[in-house]
């Protein structure tokens, strides 16, 4: 060591201690350091090696590996791991041999880690400044400069660089708790394998641990740590080194490899046998949802994404069970993302609008109210049915502005309507689960009332039967705050919710709207609809109004007003319609009333 004084040594070694400590047994560094020397001139490979012959750098030997052309060289670095420094002469076969190898090494073979030093034995042919930059070159040197003392240093410097960007690397890429390769790495894993072209027989697979909250819940942060470890000791001694094992989220395990090794089945089986956990043992599950590369055609992010969808599905069947990815899986996926967005630019750009249908009073066709119904035409000039796009907004959260929106739409309309010579016309608002549920839902309302200047009395909303019967308590407060400001309730698509009656009877429920499924079978002159005579019964019994959605014959109507119904709604008195052919429809069927 007498290229090195003394104290700048033990502040090396310091170093070494520190970098030692970031990378320990997370990559294997190696006991030697690489060396790659690339010179066509054999004499300058023997002068080298006899320069730095015996030495070690940081407690290590050095290694060298020798190239006499940039072929050679890329050859090298193609299949070699760990070289940390390359020994670059610029001049070889060509004048830029050098410097177009550096280009190689950065770019194509993405080695970004090792250290480059550009060695040349004419000082004329140094490289822009630039050059030096963008390459990440470490050095430049002439040869005749590079004394035994000055190479000693100047790869000792290398060295050093490289490995503070091997350490970095490993806080970047590794997880920190398990020691294995985090989502980053993962995700780099999986885009090597495919830029090398390596589908064939490559699956990746997502492994979630059931209910992990839980044991962190009950059980204490360290415990679900410890639980953490034990999972990635047995799922990596299980796989084997042909599979990757990756922690990519606080309980999801990424896994890669042939198919063989990642048989769910297989990989579920590890979950049987409990846990050992300090002194306890722990049984947990894990569900699965597994892709093969060449099914999900994408790189690293998209396969995870597609074996999350795969993973998503087989949560939701049950867990501890598995789902393999199909393309239709991301097809439907990628359409309702796609549908979501050209949703939310709907919203800005006033392709949604508001259409009404009358609803009439079956005893004398009297027009007696309008149900709000939202309409979203695309770019294209193609309506989307609600029925599609309704469950993206829900799912979204969407809903709770759309249905604020429509609610002082349809009120802004009722005014104008009432305005026109219908005193006592009515307007119901759909109102989804969400919506209804939202902490400012009655606030909301109140201000669309105050806002819109419209009688509390004249405005209904459609709850679904569904939803009504969900969380009894929370519905009873709610359905009586609405009924204090003096809005009415209807219960939407009555008949399809199985509801309790004892329950249905707290509600203070204004009228029942019978599901047009069971409109539709009146009909049908066998059935004969016994369930529409039942719901009428039913709301008769409970003293509500009976209205009945779907009403498209005149049979059906007479059928309907014969069992008791009072109101209906359908194509049979009108379709839904924008709001100068409502107004002219119902100035046209004034006179019924
Ligand atoms: P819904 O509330 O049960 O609305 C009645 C549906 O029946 C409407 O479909 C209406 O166009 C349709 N309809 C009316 N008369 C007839 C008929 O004679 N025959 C048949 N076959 N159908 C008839 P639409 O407009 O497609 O709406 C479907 C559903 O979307 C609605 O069912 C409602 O659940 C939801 N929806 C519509 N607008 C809104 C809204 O503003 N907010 C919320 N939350 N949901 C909405
Ligand atoms: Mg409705
Ligand atoms: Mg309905």
């Amino acid at each position: 060591m007498t290229y090195v004084s003394a104290s700048e040594h033990s502040a090396e070694s310091e170093f070494l201690d520190l970098v030692d400590d970031a990378t320990a047994s997370v990559v294997d560094v190696g006991s030697v350091w690489r060396l790659l020397i690339v010179d066509d001139e054999p004499d300058v490979h023997r002068a080298t090696t006899f320069a730095l012959n015996g030495l070690s750098i940081f407690g290590r030997p050095l290694e060298f590996l020798h190239a006499y052309s940039a072929e050679q060289a890329t050859a090298i670095l193609r299949e070699e791991r760990d070289i940390a420094v390359v020994l670059l002469d610029v001049v070889m076969e060509r004048e830029d041999a050098g410097l177009a190898l550096v280009k190689v090494i950065r770019h194509d073979l993405k080695l970004t880690d090792v250290r480059i030093i550009l060695r040349t034995g004419q000082p004329g042919y140094a490289p822009e400044i630039e050059t030096i930059h963008a390459f990440d070159i470490n050095d430049y040197k002439t040869k005749s400069e590079l004394t035994r003392a000055k190479l000693y240093a100047t790869i000792t410097a290398a060295l050093r660089t490289y490995d503070q960007i091997r350490a970095l690397d490993n806080l970047a890429f590794y997880d920190h708790l398990s020691r294995l390769p985090n989502r980053n790495r993962f995700i780099n894993l999986i885009d090597e394998r495919v830029s090398l072209g390596e589908y064939g027989d490559v699956v990746i697979a997502i492994l979630d641990i059931d209910d992990f909250s839980e044991v962190n819940d009950s059980l204490g942060h360290q415990q679900g740590d410890r639980l953490l470890q034990a999972v990635s000791a047995r799922l990596t001694s299980a796989l084997g080194s042909a599979t990757v094992v990756a922690r990519i989220g606080s309980d999801a395990f990424g896994l890669m490899g042939p198919s063989s090794s990642i048989d769910p089945i297989a990989v579920l089986e590890l979950f049987r046998s409990p846990f050992r956990v300090q002194d306890d043992s722990m049984m947990v599950t894990a569900t699965l949802g597994l892709v093969s590369l060449t099914d999900t055609k994408e790189a690293g992010r998209g396969a995870i994404k597609d074996a999350n969808i795969a993973l998503k599905r087989a949560k939701k069947n049950r867990r501890g069970s598995f789902v393999v990815y199909t393309l239709d899986m991301g097809i439907e996926i990628r359409e309702r993302v796609r549908l979501l967005q050209g949703l939310r630019s709907a919203v800005d750009t006033n392709r949604l609008f508001v259409v009404y249908q009358p609803q009439v009073l079956l005893s004398t066709g009297a027009v007696v109210g309008m149900e709000a119904l939202l309409r979203w035409r695309n770019d294209d000039g193609r309506y989307v049915p609600p029925e599609r796009f309704i469950p993206l907004a829900e799912a979204s959260g969407l809903i709770i502005a759309l249905g604020d929106w429509v609610l002082r739409m349809a009120c802004h309309e009722l005014v104008r309507m009432q305005a026109i010579g219908l005193p006592s016309l009515r307007v119901s608002v759909n109102v989804s689960q969400l919506q209804f549920r939202n902490p400012d839902f009655v606030e909301r309302l109140v201000q669309a009332i105050a806002d819109t200047g419209v009688e509390a009395a004249s405005l209904e909303l459609e709850i679904t039967e569904s939803v009504a019967m969900e969380d009894p308590e929370f519905m009873l407060e709610r359905f009586a705050a609405i009924k204090a400001i003096g809005v009415t309730i209807a219960i939407d698509d009555f008949g399809t919710g199985y509801s309790s009656l004892s329950h249905l009877r707290q509600l203070p429920i204004d009228r029942l709207k019978i599901d047009r499924a069971f409109v539709n079978e009146l009909s049908s002159d066998v059935l004969g609809g016994p369930i529409a005579a039942m719901v009428i019964e039913l709301g008769r019994n409970l003293n509500m109004t009976v209205i009945a959605e779907g009403v498209e014959t005149e049979k059906q109507a007479a059928i309907l007003r014969q069992m008791g119904c009072h109101e209906g709604q359908g194509y049979f008195y009108s379709e839904p319609l924008a709001p100068p052919e409502l107004k002219e429809w119902l100035l046209a069927h004034r006179s019924g009333a």
